[in-house]
């Protein structure tokens, strides 16, 4: 039985982690995948919201469960019993911290490997952080996430939106220029 565990934030998960999921779920008999609880990190959606999400996005594929956890991802992996950990690669940007990521978890665990996967080309540009920088602006996110990603992404900013004060801007994100 192969099993190998995809962590990640997930805040929110896009188009782009659901291909490697697709993917992934193809190669092992089971994926598990782990939303990373960092008490650190401020994210958008709690671990509750970010679960629901991918639970949603990923219902048709049997080999795939979720989990959250916090911690290093190697001892996640042990802790499941899965052997390999699965990471998206993106962009040379990608590449370099993937790569000490991965001596460095194979150093505390050596019997964990870690596998890559390259982005499909039309997912390569994608990013939570992008998604969460075009719905911020009240943009067309369909084509980057699930209906219910989109949906959750627009009650959340037009709360936030009809929160703000009159004056000010949210200017300062990697779209707007
Ligand atoms: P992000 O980098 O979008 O904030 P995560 O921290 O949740 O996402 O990343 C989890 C994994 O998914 C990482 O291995 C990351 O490289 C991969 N990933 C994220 N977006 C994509 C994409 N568009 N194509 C391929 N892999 C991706």
């Amino acid at each position: 039985m192969v099993k190998a565990v995809y962590p990640g934030s997930f805040d929110p998960v896009t188009l782009g982690h659901l291909d490697i999921i697709r993917r992934a779920s193809g190669l092992v008999d089971e994926l598990i995948i782990g939303i990373l609880v960092n008490k650190n990190k401020h994210p958008l959606f709690s671990k509750q919201e970010r679960y629901e999400m991918l639970a949603d996005a990923v219902k048709d594929l049997p080999n795939v469960r979720i989990e959250t956890f916090d911690g290093l991802v190697v001892d996640f992996a042990v802790a499941h019993e899965a052997r390999i950990i699965i990471r998206g690669l993106r962009a040379v940007t990608d590449y370099e911290i993937e790569m000490q990521t991965a001596q460095t978890n194979r150093t505390i665990r050596p019997e964990v490997e870690t596998m890559f996967l390259i982005t499909s080309l039309e997912y390569a540009f994608l990013s939570s952080t992008v998604v969460k920088e075009i719905a911020s602006f009240e943009g067309d996110i369909s084509h980057y996430v699930t209906p219910l990603v989109a949906e959750k992404m627009r009650q959340r900013f037009a709360t936030k939106i009809q929160a703000k004060p009159p004056v000010g801007n949210i200017a300062g994100g990697i779209i707007k220029c």
